[in-house]
């Protein structure tokens, strides 16, 4: 994926109106966006092809599926009908679910997004000490892209070396969440940032800056 300043807005915002106002604002510096539950959830899936029709952004569903394999084709079946350029999926559920969702991305002619390790503290828990094998999974079913968290730079590190240099890697966790964008993007393709755009009193100025500390 070609993702223009190397950042992806995640726009997890809860209506239309306020989407397409952030959008607005921060049209000419992004080019792609990430959509998640709160956004799809409060306006249906029709947002997709609204968000792509009025700007041209290509959007990521981020949508962690996470299920059985025939329920996980079905999830991303009715999201790349949706519109959807790319959708996210948890790797601990298995190569099983995960090829379910490879195959769907496929068959569609889009892209899949493994998750390794999640961003937030919470991800000590359980989801870190298993990353690096979720992360060599996808390396053995031919998965390029993946993502990593920008709040500890050591896993992301460390994820880079599994996935290899050719591998696509998009992070998460960057201000609000307190990861620092030019550091993030000496291991990662594109920083995903959120709130400290979105909540920002001028999205536009916000994006600038984050912008100009990746130079
Ligand atoms: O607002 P903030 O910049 O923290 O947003 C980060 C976005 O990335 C949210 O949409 C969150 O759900 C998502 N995300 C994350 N950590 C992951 C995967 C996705 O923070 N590992």
């Amino acid at each position: 994926m070609n993702i223009k300043n190397n950042i992806i807005l995640a726009l997890d915002v809860m209506s239309e109106k306020e989407a397409i106002e952030i959008c607005d604002s921060i049209k000419d510096y992004i080019d792609t966006i990430k959509i998640g539950y709160p956004l799809a959830l409060a306006e249906g899936l029709e947002i997709i092809n609204k968000l792509k029709d009025k700007f041209g952004f290509k959007v990521i569903c981020d949508f962690k599926v996470a299920d059985i394999d025939a329920t996980n084709e079905k999830i991303c079946d009715e999201t790349f009908k949706a519109g959807a350029d790319a959708i996210i999926c948890h790797g601990f559920v298995g190569s099983d679910s995960v090829k379910a969702c490879l195959d769907m991305a496929n068959k569609h002619g889009k892209e899949l997004f493994l998750l390794t390790e999640m961003s937030h503290p919470g991800a000590k828990m359980f989801l870190q000490k298993n990353a690096d094998a979720i992360a060599e999974m996808g390396v053995d079913m031919g998965i390029t892209n993946y993502v990593a968290p920008a709040t500890r730079l050591d896993r992301l590190s460390d994820i880079r070396k599994i996935v290899g240099n050719d591998a696509y890697i998009i992070s998460p966790g960057v201000g609000k969440q307190g990861g620092d964008a030019k550091k993030t993007l000496e291991y990662s393709n594109a920083i995903i940032v959120g709130r400290s755009i979105y909540e920002a009193d001028n999205p536009k100025i916000a994006c600038e800056n984050i912008i100009k500390s990746t130079k």
